[in-house]
C-alpha cells in the first residue's frame, strides 16, 4: 500500500478528516485538484457544535482569535433571531470567519500532524475491490500515477467524481431558484442606503480586506441557471430593481450565482470508498450549514476509519458512519428546503399575501422559547444525538457529552473537553458536586485509544444527574453511561460497553 487512506479534496471537510486520521496515527495523503488554496470564501460561519469540535481538539483558540462572535443566528432570514445564547454550550454563538481562513487553519494543523497535501493533483480514475482501492491521480505534469490505499474518502464537493466512480446514487431535486453574491472592493453608498438595501432583503456583510459582500435573490432573474455567469451590469441592475440604487458597487473581486439543487447520497459508504461533506449532501446555503455539516461528518468518520485501519474496530463500527450521519444530512437538506420556500414564496406574486402571513406565523412560533431552542439546536447542531446502539442504554448514550468543569486527580484538565484533545476514548469515573469521593482506576487503560480518568464534577448538569461513569467517544458523544440508580434495570456493564466499542488492538 502507498498509504492507509487517500482523501480526495482539500476543502474544509477533507482537511478536517485528514487531521482526525493523522491524529489517530493513520498514514493519510490528500489530493487536491486546485494548485493553490481557495481565496474566495463561500461560507462565512462556524456554528456552535463546530466550535465545540475544535475545542475537543484544543483548536478553538486559533479559530476564535481570527473570527468575530455573533450571539444568535437566523432561520429563513426571519426577523426573530435564533437564540444561540440560550443553548447549553461554552460556544453558544456563531463565529463569523471566512471559509478561506477556516481552510488555512485546518491546513496548518494538518501540516503539524504530518499529513501530505498534494495540491494540483486531481483524481481521474478509481477502482475498488474487497482488499484495496486504486486511485489514478494526475499532477501538474499531466502524467497519470496509480496509488493503492486501504480506503479512499471523497471530500471532493458537490460534483464529486468519487461519488460517481463509486456508483453511489445522489437522489434529490434540481435547482429551481438561484441567488447571487458579489464581493466588492468599492461601495459608494452611505449607511442610510445600505440600511434600505438590507430592509429590501439584500444581505450586506463586511468582509476582511475592506471587501463588502452583497447577496440577493432577484425576483426577475431567480430562475437563471447557476451556470450562467454574473456580470457587473447584471449585479447593479438587480440592486436598482430590489432597493432602488446600485449602491455604487465597484471593483468586483468575486461574482457568483448559486442554486437550490438539493441532493443526498443514497449511501455514505460503498465498501472501501466513503463520502463526506458536499460530496454527500448539497442544498441551498440557508442559515450557513453546509461547511459545518461537512466538518461534523469528518469528525464522526475520522476515528471510526482510524479504528478500522489500525485494526481495533469492532464489526460494523464503520457502518455506523452512514447510520449516524445520513439522517443528519437528511435533516439539514430538509430544513434548507423549508427555509428556501419561506424565502421564495414572498417573491412570487400570486403567493405574496399568504407567504407574508406564513412568515408571520413562523415569527410567532420562533418567539416561543421552546420552539426557538429546538430549531436553534438543529441549526447549531448542538441538538444532534445519535441513536443508542442498545435499547437498554442509559439515556445520555448517543448525545453529545456536556463540557462540565472537573477536578481530576493526576490530570491538568479542568473540564471534560480537555480530556479529548488526543482523540481517543475517555472512560470517566465521576463523583457528583456534593459527593467528593471517587475511586481511582486500579490499572491503567489496556487500550492505546482509551484513557481512564477519575474526577469530581465541578458543576451539575441535567444529562449527568446520577451518572457514575461515562464512556466518551473520540467525537465527544456519549458511548455508554451508568447511573447510581441503575439497580433493578438491565444496565449494560462497563466490560460489555468497552467490547462493543473497541476490539483489542491489532498486534
Ligand atoms: C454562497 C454560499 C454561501 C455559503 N455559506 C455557508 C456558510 O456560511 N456556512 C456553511 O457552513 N456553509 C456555507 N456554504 C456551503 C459551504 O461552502 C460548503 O458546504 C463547503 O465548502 C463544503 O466543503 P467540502 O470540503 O465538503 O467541499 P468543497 O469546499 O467543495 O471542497 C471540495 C474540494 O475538492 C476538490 N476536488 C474536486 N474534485 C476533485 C478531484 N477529482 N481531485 C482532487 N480534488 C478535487 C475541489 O477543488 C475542492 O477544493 C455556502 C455555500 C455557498 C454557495
Amino acid at each position: 500500500m502507498d498509504t492507509d487512506v487517500i482523501v480526495v479534496g482539500a476543502g474544509p471537510t477533507g482537511l478536517m478528516l485528514a487531521c482526525e486520521l493523522a491524529l489517530a496515527g493513520v498514514r493519510t495523503r490528500v489530493f487536491e485538484r486546485r494548485a493553490e488554496p481557495q481565496q474566495d470564501s463561500r461560507a462565512l460561519t462556524l456554528h456552535p457544535r463546530t466550535l465545540e469540535l475544535m475545542d475537543l481538539r484544543g483548536l478553538a483558540p486559533r479559530f476564535l482569535r481570527l473570527g468575530r462572535t455573533l450571539p444568535g443566528w437566523h432561520f429563513a432570514a426571519l426577523d426573530t433571531p435564533l437564540d444561540f445564547a440560550a443553548l447549553d454550550s461554552r460556544h453558544a454563538h456563531t463565529l463569523f470567519l471566512a471559509q478561506a481562513r477556516t481552510e488555512e487553519l485546518l491546513a496548518e494543523r494538518a501540516h503539524e500532524l504530518g499529513v501530505e497535501i498534494h495540491r494540483g493533483h486531481a483524481l481521474t480514475a478509481l477502482r475498488a475491490d474487497e482488499d484495496v482501492v486504486e486511485a489514478e491521480v494526475r499532477g501538474p505534469d499531466g502524467a497519470p500515477r496509480t496509488l493503492r490505499a486501504a480506503y479512499l474518502v471523497g471530500c471532493d464537493g458537490g460534483r464529486s467524481f468519487v461519488r460517481r466512480a463509486a456508483g453511489i446514487d445522489f437522489p434529490g431535486t434540481d435547482e429551481t431558484l438561484t441567488g447571487v453574491l458579489g464581493d466588492f472592493a468599492a461601495v459608494a453608498a452611505d449607511p442610510v442606503a445600505l440600511a434600505a438595501a438590507r430592509d429590501a432583503g439584500v444581505l450586506v456583510v463586511p468582509l476582511e480586506g475592506s471587501l463588502t459582500r452583497f447577496v440577493y435573490v432577484d425576483p426577475e432573474r431567480m430562475r437563471t441557471p447557476s451556470s450562467v455567469p454574473v456580470t457587473l451590469e447584471e449585479f447593479r441592475a438587480a440592486l436598482v430593481r430590489i432597493c432602488g440604487s446600485d449602491l455604487g458597487v465597484d471593483g468586483p473581486r468575486w461574482l457568483s450565482r448559486f442554486g437550490n439543487a438539493t441532493r443526498l447520497a443514497a449511501a455514505y459508504r460503498s465498501g472501501r470508498v466513503l463520502l463526506a461533506g458536499d460530496a454527500a449532501h448539497i442544498h441551498f446555503p440557508a442559515a450557513g450549514q453546509g461547511l459545518n455539516t461537512g466538518l461534523q461528518d469528518a469528525m464522526n468518520l475520522g476515528w471510526k476509519l482510524a479504528a478500522e485501519v489500525r485494526g481495533w474496530a469492532p464489526p460494523r463500527l464503520l457502518d455506523t458512519y452512514h447510520a449516524e450521519r445520513h439522517p443528519v444530512g437528511r435533516s439539514v437538506t430538509e430544513n434548507t428546503e423549508v427555509q428556501t420556500l419561506l424565502a421564495e414564496l414572498p417573491l412570487v406574486a400570486r403567493y405574496r399575501r399568504p407567504a407574508a402571513a406564513l412568515r408571520g406565523l413562523f415569527e410567532d412560533l420562533l418567539r416561543i422559547p421552546e420552539v426557538n431552542r429546538r430549531i436553534a439546536g438543529q441549526v447549531s447542531a448542538l441538538g444532534t444525538a445519535y441513536p443508542a446502539t442498545d435499547p437498554d442504554a442509559d439515556p445520555p448514550a448517543g448525545r453529545r457529552m456536556p463540557d462540565i468543569g472537573l477536578s481530576a486527580a493526576g490530570s491538568e484538565a479542568t473540564r471534560v473537553y480537555e480530556l479529548l484533545h488526543r482523540g481517543g476514548f475517555v472512560l470517566l469515573r465521576l463523583a457528583g458536586v456534593r459527593d467528593p469521593h471517587v475511586e481511582p482506576y486500579e490499572s491503567p487503560a489496556r487500550h492505546p485509544y482509551l484513557s481512564c480518568v477519575s474526577a469530581r464534577a465541578a458543576e451539575d448538569h441535567p444529562d449527568l444527574d446520577g451518572v457514575r461513569e461515562v464512556l466518551i467517544r473520540p467525537d465527544g458523544h456519549v458511548a455508554w453511561a451508568t447511573r447510581s440508580d441503575d439497580a433493578g434495570r438491565r444496565a449494560i456493564d462497563r466490560a460489555t460497553a468497552l467490547t462493543a466499542w473497541m476490539s483489542p488492538p491489532a498486534a
